[in-house]
């Protein structure tokens, strides 16, 4: 019997994703074709004061893959460790480029994921990656999705803790996504968290609902940065609500770093 459309798309989807993996499985090897891209962070007044290092891929055979697809899929292949280990030397290494040419950034921010704490090693070679480089634990921001703290949780919050025990910021983002209360991220050592951009852009959410936020993770010294920031506007009312940190587009888009302005 014929398969049915649903049948077939569904299969072109896996074998385009088997076909994605193998090209990653060449390029994870020298880290041929990833770069990264980064995206300003600004204070209250406006002053660019972190930036966010974003992963690039490019497979060489015509055809863009985000991150949103590629990171997934490094991670169910077992690939994520090696590549994260590398973001994590350029984006600082980065950082110490960009104070070099007199561009003053407090932060770095680095996304890592869930199995890719879970394994051995990860706290290690970042506090020996930092001290390396002449860098301070305050100098590094780490991002990760609730998801991914529930997903392998024993392992994952014994590296957060190891980490926060010396002195790394975490912040849980795409937060306001899922289920992850307030004193939940507090309870895991969680140092702020990142306000979803559906969040950020909601018009249809009460009013009070994000100074709310705000108010509550401050109360619980959690530091508030609002993703997705697109318009005057928005900038505004996250601002009014008392946000710590706006990044978004209005802001800056994410660039390398020889466009870095
Ligand atoms: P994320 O950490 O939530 O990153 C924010 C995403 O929003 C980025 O997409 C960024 O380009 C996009 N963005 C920033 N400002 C705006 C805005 O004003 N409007 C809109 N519409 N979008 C905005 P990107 O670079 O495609 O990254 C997607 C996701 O991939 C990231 O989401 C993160 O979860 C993951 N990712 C990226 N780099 C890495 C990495 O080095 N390691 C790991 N583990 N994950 C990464
Ligand atoms: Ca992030
Ligand atoms: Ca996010």
């Amino acid at each position: 019997m014929a398969p049915t459309l649903a049948e077939q798309a569904f299969r072109d989807r896996i074998i385009a994703k088997r076909q994605i993996a193998n090209y990653l499985r060449k390029s994870v090897p020298t880290m041929a074709g990833f770069s990264l891209v980064y995206q300003p962070q600004a204070d209250p007044a406006g002053r660019i004061v972190g930036a966010e290092a974003l992963l690039r891929w490019d497979p060489g055979c015509g055809h863009s893959v985000g991150p949103d697809e590629f990171v997934p899929l490094l991670e169910d292949y077992g690939m994520i460790a090696g590549v994260g280990r590398w973001v994590v030397e350029q984006a600082l290494s980065q950082l110490v480029d960009f104070r070099e040419r007199g561009i003053r950034l407090r932060r770095m921010s680095i996304n890592v994921s869930g199995p890719e704490l879970a394994k051995r090693g990860f706290a290690s070679h970042l506090m020996s990656t930092v001290d390396a480089l002449g860098l301070q634990p305050s100098d590094v921001g780490l991002e990760l999705t609730e998801g991914q703290v529930l997903s392998d949780a024993e392992a994952v919050v014994k590296t957060v803790r190891t980490l926060h025990g010396a002195g790394y910021a975490w912040e849980i983002d795409d937060f306001g996504m899922g289920y992850a209360s307030i004193r939940w991220l507090r309870k895991q050592q969680f140092t702020g968290v990142k306000l979803d951009r559906s969040l950020v852009n909601a018009t249809d959410e009460p009013p009070g609902l994000i100074p709310g936020i705000v108010y509550l993770a401050h109360a619980l010294e959690m530091t508030v940065v609002a993703e997705g920031v697109e318009t005057a506007e928005r900038r505004e009312a996250m601002l009014q609500a008392g946000c710590d940190l706006l990044q978004g587009y209005l802001i800056g888009r994410p660039v390398p770093a020889d466009e870095w302005a």
